[in-house]
């Protein structure tokens, strides 16, 4: 959000000490955070392990895994269906896990808290069950060009299925959306805004309040894929006043294999359920079946419950880490990485939005990305190269990959500077 960026750039400039309270702002101590993720702290190919990867997934604190732990090792039982005493304290455990997220991304009740796989699995979620009922021949789902494939993927099959269209708004040469192009695209046929929060590719932060006004006017529910919003971004729900957010778990310091999907109650409690099974039933009999109420309704089967409690584990790292505090040093980080880099011939970034948080995916003349990421990998440096799920994009841009260095709160200057110095080496190399 343009406006919530702004916010923190106000805040990074009164960093050392806050002129108008006079009291010393919070430094932000990278090394204490380090200390706090086990994995962070080895070698690679006997290099210090630089993990730049973060956008695919980020790694884990220890309250996290020992989260996860100590529900494997006291309280293991399956939930919601028995007395005994295990199973009391592990359902007790993953509906706390539901009110704690409720309360960090500041929706109005835990009902409108569905735990799913994961961002994927989420949007798939609407898509199959709100959208296959509101969407008619002829009505339209609107999308950008910087989407990953989960948003895209669902939304053209639903199209497909329904004879609907799948409008995409264009991004500019720096991957800023189109909000003009946006604008004229709503109107009648429009039924669903879906629109990444975050873009992992090019780091865009998409100005969702603008985007959700905008929607209004027409009428149209807007989806938000926060899968790279949360772990940057502190969200209110309420405030953005979004229908649907969805959010994985593991991109946001917690455990793979669990996520969110946020949605408002009155609009929930009209879908029909997305997969039939065990704990979404009221009653069941061969002539008649009844569904349990909202979030029961679409959590059919035993459920991640460890990875839930982790997704709360990992909230609460980062309201104590602190959204006022740790997203400035990660904007600092990336400028510095910015820098670095673009002082570096033959190298081109792919992504220059106005408003971007922590992300760099970059090209360079005469290398290819993948010899690029296996090369760095010898030098201790964690990147991802390829499409990263976002082939219209690359064809936006007209390249086939990119390597992109993905940022977090735990990495450093020293570590930029050790992708810098791996790339100089590789030019060398090809050169
Ligand atoms: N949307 C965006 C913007 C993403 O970055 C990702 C993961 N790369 C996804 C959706 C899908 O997330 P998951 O694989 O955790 O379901």
């Amino acid at each position: 959000m343009s406006n919530d960026k702004s916010n923190k750039m106000e805040t990074a400039g009164a960093s050392a000490l806050d002129g108008r309270s006079g009291i010393a702002a919070k430094p932000f101590d990278v090394a204490a955070v380090r200390a706090q993720f086990p994995v962070l702290h080895q070698n690679v190919h006997g290099q210090p392990l630089a993990y730049l990867d973060n956008a695919a997934t980020s790694q884990k604190p220890a309250v996290v895994i020992d989260a996860v732990r100590t529900y494997y090792e006291k309280d293991n039982a399956n939930i919601h269906r028995a007395v005994h005493t295990l199973s009391e304290r592990a359902t007790s455990l993953y509906e706390g896990a539901r009110r704690s997220i409720q309360k960090a991304i500041g929706a109005s009740s835990s009902k409108e808290v569905i735990f799913t796989r994961g961002t994927t699995e989420s949007i798939n979620l609407i898509a199959a069950s709100y959208g296959r009922s509101v969407l008619s021949e002829g009505d339209e789902v609107v999308i950008s060009t910087m989407e990953h494939h989960s948003n895209i993927v669902p939304w053209f099959m639903l199209c497909e299925e329904k004879g609907a269209r799948l409008r995409v708004v264009p991004i500019d040469d720096k991957g800023d959306l189109d909000l003009d192009a946006f604008a004229g695209m709503l109107g009648p046929r429009t039924k669903i805004v879906s629109m990444c929060h975050i873009s992992n590719t090019l780091g865009t932060i998409n100005p969702l309040k603008e985007i959700i006004r905008l929607a209004r006017e027409h009428n149209v529910c807007v989806v938000v894929d926060g899968a790279q919003g949360i772990p940057h971004v502190k969200i209110n729900v309420n405030e953005l006043d979004c229908d649907f957010y969805a959010f994985s778990s593991h991109k946001a310091y917690g455990p793979t294999g669990t996520g969110v999907l946020y949605g408002k109650q009155h609009i929930l409690e009209k879908m029909p359920p997305y997969q039939g099974g065990g704990d979404m039933i009221a009653s069941v009999s061969f002539d008649k079946i009844t569904y349990a109420d909202v979030p029961a309704k679409f959590e059919a089967g035993t459920p991640n419950i460890a990875g839930s409690i982790g997704l709360a584990a990992a909230l609460d790292f980062l309201e104590q880490l602190d959204y006022g505090v740790f997203p400035d040093y990660e904007d600092e980080l990336l400028a510095y990485a910015h820098d670095q880099l673009q002082q570096l011939d033959g190298l081109r970034i792919i992504g220059q939005a106005k408003e971007k948080t922590s992300v760099i995916s970059f090209i360079i003349d005469r290398i290819h990305p993948h010899d690029i990421g296996t090369m760095l990998d010898n030098e201790g440096v964690a990147v991802r190269t390829g499409h990263h799920c976002t082939q219209p994009l690359m064809e936006r841009f007209n390249v086939p990959a990119t390597t992109r260095a993905s940022f977090s709160f735990y990495n450093t200057r020293e570590e930029v500077d050790q992708l810098v110095a791996g790339l100089k080496k590789i030019m060398k190399v090809f050169r």
